[in-house]
Order: structure tokens, then C-alpha cells, then sequence
């Protein structure tokens, strides 16, 4: 694959850093440099400024409201977004969801959810796992039954990141218990305000609110609202999960990310020199750099395969166990970094209105909680052991 920009890659460049340069909001850039947890009312904002421009979901089909850009285009705007420290995009629609409505939902589903997607008027979230079923997904056990034209849905969903500002769920339930576990899996979108659905918070270690319980209680949900085939969710749902964890390697974040990394080393000291220039500092950086560039051409790949319609498949498996094994190692140098500032952690500096002085230099703020809460990025999306099962059994066929 051959890495070097063209002249017309240059010109893409350009006409990407002048749009973020031109239209991204000055105070939601403050708030993705506060914390990588924006609020709800930026990333509608930004997102609507992405849609108008037509680049909210590059790896969409042209027909469906895709860019049609080439892999190495797709690379480049996602270098210059985080190179900006734009937001991450909101990805339980644009990222998972869709993808399943528009290859396996019929027109009328296509009709009623792309557009509410493309322009961030709904927001979704993920009904996947549940008490007794994680890593064994299959497992599952919220029951949907049949009475009329709708299925009455019962049980409980829990880790449902931001089900507390989703506006519908997408949700794995249970229509036959007769047969094995996998064939009796349902796809079904709900929208969350339908009566008997609850949503309870989960606080998490970095003391913050983003995950969930969801409970359904008798709640109706019409036929129609589910995706193809009853008992096959199971295809649907590994199709999701395929995307799901390409999207989590993140190889453009990690750069930027390292950037920040060099910024804070050259500014700390340690024995009376910039950190920067502590050999065993460099060494800890340089292996994490020569792994991200590793990561970097598998991703060019699989890219490249999404771009001629393949699915990103069990591959898919090996970037989410390398980019959150980065993640969590340059998390963890971030805060080494700081020294005694990685250890405050202000809670209240993450709300967008916050105006309380920092503790310690402005750089230190909300690394150590990114850092608590990315120690998450191992588990969810499946956690690494499962991916590692999933790529001896699916691609080593052990
Ligand atoms: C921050 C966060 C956000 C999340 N967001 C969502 C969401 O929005 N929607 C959603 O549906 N879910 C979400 N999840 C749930 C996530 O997908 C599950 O936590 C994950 O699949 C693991 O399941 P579990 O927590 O039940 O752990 P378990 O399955 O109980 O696993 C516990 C440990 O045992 C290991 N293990 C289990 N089975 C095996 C095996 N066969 N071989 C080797 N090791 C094994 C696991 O790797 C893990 O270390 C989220 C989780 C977190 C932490």
C-alpha cells in the first residue's frame, strides 16, 4: 500500500483543515481539551455542522448519505479531526446501528432512521449485554413474545452507555428459547419512550455518569420495528460488533495523543531535565509509537476493505485489542507525566461552565479521569480475552 500523499490527497488535506479551521465551534474545542466527555448539546451542534458539510459518516455508502472518499481520504480527515481535537463522533448510530439498518432493515426502516441519524436529531444506544450476559452474549435473556402486531418485551439491559440521553435503543432479545441459544436472537429498535422502559445510572470510577441499566417492564414494541428475520439477530448482532470494534482502534486519536504526550514531556522536568529526555521516558514513548504505526497500515487495510463493501469481520478482532492496548499504555504515560498533578481530580472542572482554576498546570486536566475511564476500553466492545478466542477459533481456526 503505497503511503505517500498525492497532490490531490494534499488538496483533500487542505480543504479539510480549512473547513475544522473555519467551523468548529471555539468553545466545544475547550471542552474536548477539558475532557474527552463533551456534552450532549455540543456533539448535536458539531455533528449538524458535519452533516450540512456531508461528512458525518464517511464509511456509509454514497447512496445512503456517505462520503464515497477513498481509504487514504478516510485517513486523512480523521488525522486533521483529531489533529483539531474534534469530538468523537457519537457511534451507536453512525457506527453500529446504521450500518445494520441499511443493510439488513427494510425501506420503511431506512425511511424513518438514516436521516434522524445523519443529522443527530436521535440519538441511540446499545441494548446488549445483561447481568448474566457479557462475554457470553448469547446468553441473553430479555424475552420478547409475540401478542398481535407487537412483541411485549421483558428484562433488563446493563453497561448501556448513555441510554440516559438516547432517545432509541437497539436491543438483542430473546423469541425462542426451544432452540440453540445463537438461533433464537431477535434484532429490535425501541424507542425509549415507550411505557415500561427505565433507565437507572451506573456511576463509574472516574465519577462520572455515563453508563446505565435499562429495565423493560411489558413494554410493546410493533413488529415493525424489528430487522429482518426473526431468531436471526445473531447475524445482525456480529455485524454490528464487526464495526463496533474496527471503530474502537483509533489509530488517528493515539497520534494525537502522542502529540500531547511530547508536548507535556518537553514542559515537565524530571532531575532537573525535561522529561522529554529522560532515556527510559523515550524508550516507553518510542515503543508505543513504532506499535501505532503498526496498528496504523492494519488499519489502511481493513479500511480498504470496508471502502469495496466487505465487512470489517473477525480482523476486526486484532485493531481493538492493539488500539486499546495503546490507549491504555499512553493513558498511563500521560499521568506519569504529570507526576504529582495526574493525582487531583476536580470533578466538577469536566462541566462545560466550569471557571474554578485548575490544580497544577492547565495540561493536567482530566487525564487522570480519561485515563479511569479508559481503563474500561479492554472490556467493552468484548473484552480482549474474547477477541483473542475469536481469533484463534475464526482466523487461526485453532
Ligand atoms: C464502560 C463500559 C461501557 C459499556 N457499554 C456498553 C453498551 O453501551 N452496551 C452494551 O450492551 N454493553 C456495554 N458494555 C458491556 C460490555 O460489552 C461487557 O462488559 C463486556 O462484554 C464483558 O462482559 P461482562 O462485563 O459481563 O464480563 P464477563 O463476561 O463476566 O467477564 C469477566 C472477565 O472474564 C473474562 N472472560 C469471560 N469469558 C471468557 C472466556 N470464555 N475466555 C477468556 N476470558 C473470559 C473476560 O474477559 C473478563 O475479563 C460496556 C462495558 C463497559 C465497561
Amino acid at each position: 500500500m503505497d503511503l505517500s500523499y498525492s497532490d490531490e490527497d494534499l488538496a483533500f488535506r487542505d480543504e479539510v483543515r480549512n473547513f475544522i479551521k473555519d467551523k468548529f465551534p471555539a468553545e466545544i474545542r475547550a471542552a474536548v481539551q477539558r475532557s474527552s466527555y463533551v456534552p450532549k448539546e455540543h456533539m448535536v451542534k458539531w455533528q449538524k455542522i458535519l452533516h450540512a458539510r456531508g461528512w458525518i459518516a464517511p464509511n456509509w455508502p454514497v447512496e445512503y448519505g456517505g462520503t464515497g472518499w477513498t481509504p487514504m481520504q478516510k485517513h486523512i480527515y480523521a488525522e486533521e479531526y483529531q489533529a483539531a481535537d474534534c469530538p468523537k463522533i457519537s457511534s451507536f448510530g453512525i457506527t453500529m446501528v446504521g450500518p445494520v439498518i441499511y443493510t439488513y432493515g427494510n425501506d420503511e426502516q431506512k425511511k424513518q432512521h438514516l436521516p434522524s441519524i445523519l443529522n443527530s436529531d436521535i440519538f441511540w444506544c446499545q441494548g446488549y449485554s445483561e447481568p448474566g450476559a457479557g462475554s457470553d452474549l448469547a446468553s441473553l435473556q430479555t424475552r420478547a413474545i409475540r401478542d398481535g402486531d407487537d412483541y411485549v418485551v421483558n428484562g433488563q439491559k446493563i453497561w448501556t452507555s448513555q441510554a440516559h440521553r438516547a432517545d432509541w435503543i437497539f436491543c438483542l432479545v430473546r423469541t425462542d428459547i426451544e432452540v440453540k441459544k445463537q438461533e433464537g436472537i431477535t434484532f429490535l429498535l425501541i424507542d425509549m419512550k415507550t411505557e415500561g422502559v427505565t433507565v437507572k445510572p451506573i456511576i463509574s470510577m472516574d465519577g462520572r455518569h455515563y453508563l446505565n441499566e435499562v429495565f423493560f417492564d411489558d413494554v410493546r414494541v410493533p413488529l415493525t420495528n424489528r430487522i429482518a428475520d426473526e431468531n436471526m439477530g445473531w447475524t445482525y448482532a456480529k455485524y454490528l460488533l464487526g464495526h463496533e470494534r474496527a471503530g474502537i482502534a483509533q489509530v488517528a486519536k493515539h497520534k494525537r495523543t502522542i502529540q500531547r504526550v511530547r508536548e507535556i514531556a518537553i514542559q515537565e522536568r524530571a532531575d532537573g531535565l525535561p522529561l522529554m529526555e529522560d532515556p527510559s521516558f523515550k524508550a516507553r514513548l518510542t515503543n508505543v509509537e513504532v506499535s501505532l504505526r503498526a496498528l496504523e497500515i492494519t488499519n489502511l487495510r481493513m479500511q480498504a476493505n470496508i471502502s469495496a463493501g466487505m465487512s470489517p469481520g473477525d480482523g476486526a478482532s486484532t485493531l481493538k485489542i492493539s488500539g486499546t492496548q495503546l490507549e491504555q499504555e499512553l493513558n498511563e504515560i500521560l499521568v506519569q507525566a504529570l507526576g504529582y498533578y495526574g493525582l487531583p481530580y476536580p470533578a466538577d472542572q469536566f462541566r462545560p461552565d466550569a471557571n474554578e482554576p485548575p490544580i497544577g498546570p492547565q495540561h493536567a486536566t482530566g487525564l487522570m479521569a480519561d485515563r479511569l475511564l479508559r481503563r474500561a476500553a479492554s472490556i467493552y466492545g468484548g473484552s480482549n480475552e474474547i477477541q483473542k478466542n475469536i481469533i484463534a477459533k475464526r482466523i487461526l481456526g485453532l
